[in-house]
């Protein structure tokens, strides 16, 4: 081990977030030992790239053995490749191949709401469970989702699968984003409660009159927010919003439950912060409508427990198993030409130490100097939303 290295077994975890990119150091319990973030070039993944090589050099005290990142897009079953992520812009980018190239470890690519289901079903609501089938259901802007059965986080043949929020909950329903109509996320998400406190507090303004207090007034100026503060403080327009949420949630689930038939649900995303106000009618709602409801036992519903670190923690978990280094198909110049650093890469996947520290610094040669300048505004070492 080199001089002044921490000792113990350490990957780490990154998530590309649409504002922020933050890396997590993570131990195989799941323990964040270190992390540090800074914001995210969009439109442009070099750019990208250089911010994730420049924060995983500023953890050099650490022998990290793997990369797992987490990406907001569709992520190919190899986990190699973002085919599509629309918040950063890209459309078939190799970053697993860039990120190993550029830091000389192996690396593993996933989908953020996967790594975050397989944190959670690791290190946050389903430890001590013993369960091996539990879906994590992401409440957020639209609705995410990861699937572990069999104890394994399930991605599809084509690794886009657990797209829980394009489920058609409704025949002829909501436009969704996605050019279909009545998906899920149309009806239970961060969105769809905003759209329906300002849909009831249009109608029945004396009664919405905390949660319309807390904007500008108008239905329109209520925001995700004022709903849950209003919600708290006993705004019974606010309170009904979470009702028509929570239930929507449940049949979405009920769906699901009725395919994959897991022991918990765990709920994250912004919106739980809410608690019972989104849980309490959730469940019983799906109680109502779950099929063969008096055979079988009442599925949980738990909230998460790892917030925003879930994806963090889950992917740096995620990279413990790489697998075989890709062999991603490149036209023939650009092959030779990055022939040292597959040499390096390869290195580092065969845990050769020294040829891995060789790679390391030439490759990020360029990083480094970017890093000696680096901004001491980065001051927050703890990602929070
Ligand atoms: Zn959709």
């Amino acid at each position: 081990m080199a001089k002044g290295k921490k000792s113990g077994s350490f990957t780490a975890g990154v998530d590309i977030g649409g504002t922020k990119i933050a890396v997590g150091i993570v131990t195989p319990d799941g323990e964040l030992v270190d992390s540090n973030r800074k914001s995210t070039p969009v439109r442009d993944p070099d750019a990208v790239l250089e911010v994730i090589v420049e924060l995983l050099d500023g953890f050099s005290e650490y022998k990290i053995e793997a990369v797992g990142i987490g990406v907001a897009g569709l992520i190919d079953s190899s986990r190699s490749r973002v085919i599509f992520a629309p918040n950063l812009g890209w459309v078939e980018e190799p970053l697993r191949q860039q990120v190993e190239r550029a830091v000389g470890l192996p690396t593993v690519i996933e989908n953020d709401a996967n790594a975050a289901a397989w944190g959670e079903y690791r290190f946050g609501a389903g430890r001590n469970r013993g369960d091996r089938d539990l879906v994590m259901v992401t409440v957020g802007t639209g609705i995410g989702g990861g699937m572990v059965l069999g104890g394994a986080l399930q991605r599809g043949a084509n690794g886009i699968g657990a797209e829980f929020g394009h489920l058609r909950l409704v025949p002829d329903g909501r436009l969704c984003g996605c050019g279909r109509h009545g998906c899920w996320e149309q009806y239970a998400s961060g969105n769809a409660l905003v759209r329906t406190a300002r849909g009831l507090a249009s109608e029945r303004r004396p009664e919405a009159s905390v949660m319309l207090g807390l904007g500008d007034g108008t239905p329109e100026g209520v925001q995700g927010p004022h709903v849950t503060e209003a919600a708290q403080r006993g705004d019974e327009v606010a309170i009904e919003a979470f009702e028509v949420i929570g239930a929507w949630l449940a049949r979405g689930m009920v769906e699901v439950a009725t395919l994959l038939d897991p022991a918990a649900f765990v709920i994250g995303g912004g919106v739980v912060e809410a608690g019972d106000l989104l849980l309490a009618p959730a469940k019983r709602e799906y109680a109502a409508q779950l099929v063969a409801r008096a055979q079988r036992p009442m599925t949980d519903i738990i909230p998460a427990e790892l917030g925003n670190l879930a994806g963090i923690v889950g992917a740096a978990d995620l990279a413990r198993d790489h697998g075989p280094l890709p062999d991603v198909v490149r036209p023939a110049a650009a092959r030779s030409a990055a022939g040292t650093e597959r040499e390096a890469a390869v290195a580092a996947a065969t845990g050769s130490a020294k040829k891995v520290a060789k790679a390391v610094e030439s490759s990020t040669a360029a990083a480094k100097s970017a890093a000696s300048r680096k901004s001491p505004s980065v001051a927050s070492k703890t990602p929070k939303k």
